[in-house]
């Protein structure tokens, strides 16, 4: 394939448009893989087929014949959720044109918009298509309107199809073929090839994804990393087709996998230029590396369970390398992890994984954003744990990290979401218009207040129909405070967190009232108190009581006062001993999900 049979493209939409359907659907009529083969080719996690999420992007690649001549098609798949956004971002930058995907019954939302200014600042071709239009609630026209407004797209430009039907198929790979420029390369220069991501298989080590910029690579051919400086052999090269198929090159425009003998996805810096050892050539502008927005511990949920976590831990973040790790040890939860992550759905996602794929129960501390402490001295400090956040007198200033947020809301909906933006300190950018019926409003908030329930109360207000996007804006200085629960006058260090003035007093008082409740009384009384850079701000009592598992055993049966006592001895191996007081490992768990 020369470079102008070769198109190289993204499927951009908001989460249920239609994406993955659409992207199997293109594998199946290309004959990629056989009609009614495994559901959702693209989906390859558990988490993102039971959560309908695309969470690491896939590629593969088609091959569609067009007036009488074959075209090879890349198909790169990017993640459909904000937190990924950045995954979004590398994905595209491999594409010349994107397909901007909008559900016709749904109309623009959110995402679309946010995955649309993605594509147009990379300056790609957009092909906007209207999906779903086999549905009787498909309002094609009026959408074609919401784009219009949002995107000065004209509504004849807007295909109509069915992805779940295969309905306008073929008009979607003609316009792949005709409105997608082919990649501009020089096939005869030295080698320039873009490393646009990489993941961690079991048998084969690391999987590079690149896209050949310049010239050509081929099997057995010694190339060098820009970034890292490092020198590899090509061991295979190829096609994703869509499982690896090795082709022994790789020429200008094509994008595929290769391996190189690679160990740790973290060797592979993504938006890395490779060339020709000793023919060095310009690196690409690389990416800034993915910043984790949200930090929180990570702890067994018993202590015996530590060295399965460890384990859990290592083989997981061989695949993410956007997850960072460090060790910790915690006075209430013992030896864990403090991690952080790109937002809080990928943390979510980590969690999940961690469960499912290996087994571990953990318990996970309510997050934290990285916040910036101006000391008295000047020093400043980034902090991932509340834990170690100064008290008051030894801030000069506090700096939280802000959020552009985009929403896309029915009109009737207006005036709750703008009093729920300002409860959670938002303040409004813009207000436009979109369509008949609909606005989209512009926010910066601070990413702090979108943990907890504000994506509930958003869908709770708006019926489910306000969506919602954002991406990272500036550090702006805020009234923030360390708030302490304190058990019989001693902290515990995991159940810390980071408060806006205003609203200390509150949080600490639901966090004392929950704990009372889930907490067993103990044989002398237990004071519970929450502490707002340092000055107390709650208190309730845990009244004393003299736990006996035979008293509830009458009669006297041997075997069942055994089987208590037994089981007496099982809840004490889980009990943390904070002080004088034994909390169960249960009530952090418990405590942690209440938010
Ligand atoms: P993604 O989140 O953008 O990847 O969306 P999916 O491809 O997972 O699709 C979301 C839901 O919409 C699934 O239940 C699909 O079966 C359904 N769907 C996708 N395309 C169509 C379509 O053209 N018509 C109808 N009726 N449903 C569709
Ligand atoms: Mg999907």
């Amino acid at each position: 394939f020369t470079p102008d049979r070769i198109r190289n493209f993204s499927i951009i939409a908001h989460v249920d448009h239609g994406k993955s359907t659409l992207a199997d659907r293109l594998l199946e009529v290309t004959g990629a893989i056989a009609y009614g083969g495994q559901a959702q080719y693209l989906d390859k996690l558990q988490v993102e087929r039971e959560r309908g999420i695309t969470v690491k992007a896939q590629t593969v690649s088609l091959v569609h014949r067009h007036c009488g001549a074959d075209y090879l098609l890349n198909l790169i798949d990017t993640p459909g959720h904000v937190d990924f956004s950045y995954e979004v971002s590398r994905s595209l930058s491999a594409c010349q044109g994107a397909l901007l995907l909008v559900d016709a019954s749904q109309g623009v939302q959110a995402q679309t918009v946010a995955n649309f200014f993605l594509a147009f600042e990379q300056e790609l071709a957009i092909v906007p298509v209207l999906n779903k239009i086999d549905m009787e609630s498909a309002e094609p026209q009026r959408v074609a309107q919401q784009m219009k407004d949002a995107f000065d797209i004209e509504p004849s430009e807007c295909l109509k199809v069915s992805a779940k039907t295969g309905l306008g198929l073929q008009t979607v790979l003609e316009a792949v073929v005709q409105r997608i420029p082919p990649p501009q390369g020089n096939p005869t220069g030295d080698l320039r090839m873009l490393l646009f991501d990489a993941y961690h298989d079991e048998y084969r080590g690391v999987v590079c994804l690149v896209e050949v910029l310049d010239g050509r690579v081929q099997k057995g051919e010694k190339i060098t990393s820009v970034a890292t400086g490092t020198n590899y052999e090509v061991l295979e090269v190829g096609l994703l087709a869509p499982n690896p198929t090795p082709t022994g090159q790789l020429l200008t425009g094509q994008v595929g996998y290769m391996l190189v003998g690679m160990k740790d996805t973290r060797s592979a810096r993504v938006g890395d230029t490779w060339h020709h050892q000793r023919r060095p050539v310009p690196a690409l502008p690389g990416f800034k590396p993915a910043k984790s927005m949200v930090f929180a511990g990570i702890f067994p949920l018993s202590a015996a369970g530590f060295e399965q976590l460890h384990a859990a831990m290592d083989r997981l973040t061989l695949n993410d390398a956007s997850v960072t790790v460090r060790r910790e040890n915690s006075n209430a939860l013992g030896a864990g992890f403090r991690c952080g992550f790109l937002g809080l759905l990928h943390m979510d996602v980590f969690r999940q994984r961690l469960e499912q794929e290996h087994g571990a129960s953990v318990i996970v501390t309510a997050p934290t954003v990285p916040c910036r402490v101006v000391l008295p001295s000047g020093e400043e400090l980034e902090l991932q744990n509340p834990a170690e956040f100064p008290l008051n007198q030894k801030i000069a200033e506090v700096w939280e990290p802000t959020v552009a947020a985009t929403v896309v809301t029915p009109n009737e909906f207006i005036g709750a979401i703008m009093q729920l933006c300002q409860d959670r300190r938002g303040e409004m950018q813009e207000h436009a218009v979109l369509g008949t019926g609909r606005t989209l409003l512009k926010y910066h908030l601070p990413l702090a207040e979108l943990g907890g329930d504000f994506y509930d109360e958003l869908k709770s207000i708006s019926s489910g129909y306000a969506s919602f996007d954002y991406e990272e804006a500036e550090y702006r200085k805020a009234d923030l405070q360390r708030l302490d629960i304190l058990i019989n006058t001693e902290a515990v260090d995991a159940l810390a967190r980071i408060v806006h003035r205003d609203k200390a007093q509150a949080v600490g008082r639901r966090l004392c009232t929950k704990l009372r409740e889930l907490m067993d009384r103990q044989q002398f009384e237990v004071v519970l108190q929450a502490s707002a850079g340092g000055k107390i701000v709650a208190r309730e009592t845990l009244r004393a009581f003299r736990k006996n598992v035979l008293a509830k055993c009458y009669g006297g049966d041997i075997s069942r006062k055994r089987k208590l006592l037994e089981k007496q001895k099982e809840g004490k191996k889980r009990m943390r001993r904070l002080g004088s007081v034994d909390v169960a490992q249960e009530v952090f768990h418990e405590l942690m999900k209440a938010g």
